[in-house]
């Protein structure tokens, strides 16, 4: 005897959309009233997928943690599978004889498998359908008149606000009702470094999960924005310390918006368009993202392609960058905050970015890839795109010859040494090291080598397309 199809499950499938409030796939399946399996699938071989780096594979063990807590206190279970999306997804909507899938779309190449899915599980008969969750806009709606995408930022951001957000955030389901399946258990991934245990830093700074993402946009709204023109002071905490939240989907870009849109007053709406301007360029990324996916391997702009990356740099100084030991105290203290901490103040992250990219001329993708390891809100638009920001071959991004001072940096943004102390506090004693380079003639020599990259690309046999993207 076959199953009436309402009482055959739903199953949600979770990806970066770890919550249970405004969540369109979640809420689709609730009302359409049977049991709902909700798995989130730990997917490092398909197709498009960048395995997680250290710290966010830490975040992910306990953000999965609170969301099983979540989930079972309203009747639901959450099920854990491993392996490749379109083997395991199709065996479990077999296995539990499910009658629709719903997910939340996601924006980077992984996006195929989704889109293969999607079709051949629509041949089984199964109902399938996605939702726009972890953006405002989708990258397809927002587009120049001609129907391109936008390449400038303030651009597209205007292009944004005008078509404003379609629709309030969703409440969460008051119940779920659960479907028993089998599961694997959380540490048997073993997301958490054991030998050695580098996480107790995180554990002390981080608070990963639904609850704690909706307290810190509570705290930020009620006492930090009004003081968000201070954002570029890394000692200052101005910032709301959403990134990571809002790249595991603890909280959504829909549900920041209205709250900021909820409490102002006229006081206080520039800061909070200064603040929605942020997550405009968490969009923007995305965008750029969908239309060019090897975006942490390639060059946004093709002329970067011939600029003379040194390629003797010694390993050591790399690891005096990564470890935080440059001589460089605004670049020191960044480095060592974010191995401690999983986050670094934004300011510092850009200087930080710069030294390693001007002032030692070490390609972006060396830096990219020790941040993705590092932070815990690395994600596959906002990591790449930022680098490519700082080198200069990116989207909109910082023009090459403009090289940061990290000494000017510093007064200007830590005057009185606040955060510098903080993470070296040796900064101005005997004991702390010169700079590993001297930053006037390394900042000649970086403008030496855009001038190279500019004559080779010009002289290159695809040079028109390659002029065009300088
Ligand atoms: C080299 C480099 C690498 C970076 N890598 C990442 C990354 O992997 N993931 C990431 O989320 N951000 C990244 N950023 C951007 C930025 O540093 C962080 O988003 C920000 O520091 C997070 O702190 P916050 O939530 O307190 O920011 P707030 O000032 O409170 O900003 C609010 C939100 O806006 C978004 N936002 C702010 N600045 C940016 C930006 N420059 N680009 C995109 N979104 C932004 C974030 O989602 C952030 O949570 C990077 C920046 C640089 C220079």
């Amino acid at each position: 005897m076959t199953t009436a199809a309402v009482d055959r499950p739903s199953v949600v499938w979770l990806r970066d959309d770890l919550r249970l409030a405004d969540n369109p796939a979640l809420d689709q399946a609730v009302r359409r009233g049977a049991p709902v399996v909700i798995v989130y699938l730990l997917d490092e071989v398909s197709r498009g997928i960048r395995p997680l780096g250290g710290a966010t594979k830490w975040w992910l063990h306990h953000s999965l943690t609170a969301l099983r807590a979540d989930t079972e206190s309203l009747g639901g279970s959450l099920v854990l599978r491993r392996g490749d999306a379109a083997t395991e997804i199709a065996r479990l909507v077999t296995e539990t004889d499910a009658a629709a899938i719903y997910w939340n779309r996601r924006y980077g190449a992984a996006r195929e498998v989704d889109a293969a899915l999607k079709s051949s599980l629509r041949d089984t008969g199964l109902e399938v359908q996605s939702f726009r969750a972890n953006l405002l806009f989708e990258p397809w709606t927002v587009t120049t008149q001609e129907g391109w995408p936008y390449r400038v930022f303030s651009q597209f951001w205007k292009s944004c606000l005008e078509l404003g957000v379609d629709r309030e955030p969703l409440a969460a389901p008051q119940s779920i009702q659960s479907f028993a399946t089998r599961s694997d258990t959380l540490e048997e991934w073993e997301l958490l470094p054991a030998r050695p245990d580098w996480a107790g830093g995180l554990r002390e700074h981080c608070a990963p999960g639904e609850a704690s993402a909706r307290d810190r946009l509570e705290d930020f709204t009620l006492d930090v924005l009004e003081d968000y023109d201070r954002r570029d002071e890394p000692g200052f905490q101005a910032t709301s310390g959403l990134s990571p939240h809002l790249r595991f989907g603890e909280i959504s870009p829909l549900q920041v918006w209205h709250r900021l849109h909820g409490v102002l007053g006229s006081a206080a709406r520039d800061k909070s368009a200064k603040y929605l301007r942020e997550l405009g360029w968490r969009e923007f990324n995305w965008n750029i993202l969908y239309h060019f996916p090897a975006l942490h391997e390639k060059n946004f702009r093709a002329a970067f392609d011939h600029f003379p990356w040194e390629e003797s740099v010694p390993e050591w100084e790399i690891d005096a960058w990564r470890q935080g030991r440059t001589g460089v105290p605004l670049v020191d203290a960044g480095m060592r905050e974010l191995w401690v901490t999983g986050t670094m103040h934004n300011r510092v992250r850009m200087v930080a970015a710069s030294f390693l990219v001007k002032n030692l001329l070490v390609d972006w993708r060396v830096g990219e890839r020790w941040f993705w390891d590092a932070l815990v809100d690395a994600d596959e638009a906002n990591n790449p795109a930022n680098w490519q920001w700082v080198a200069g071959s990116g989207a909109d991004a910082a023009p090459f010859f403009r090289v940061f001072n990290p000494l000017l940096q510093q007064q200007k943004f830590d005057p009185q040494a606040r955060y510098i102390r903080r993470w070296v506090p040796e900064f101005d004693g005997p004991d702390y090291p010169h700079p590993i380079v001297d930053l006037a003639s390394s900042r000649r020599d970086a403008l030496k080598a855009y001038d190279t990259m500019k004559s080779r690309a010009a002289s290159a046999p695809e040079s028109a397309a390659v002029a065009d993207s300088l």
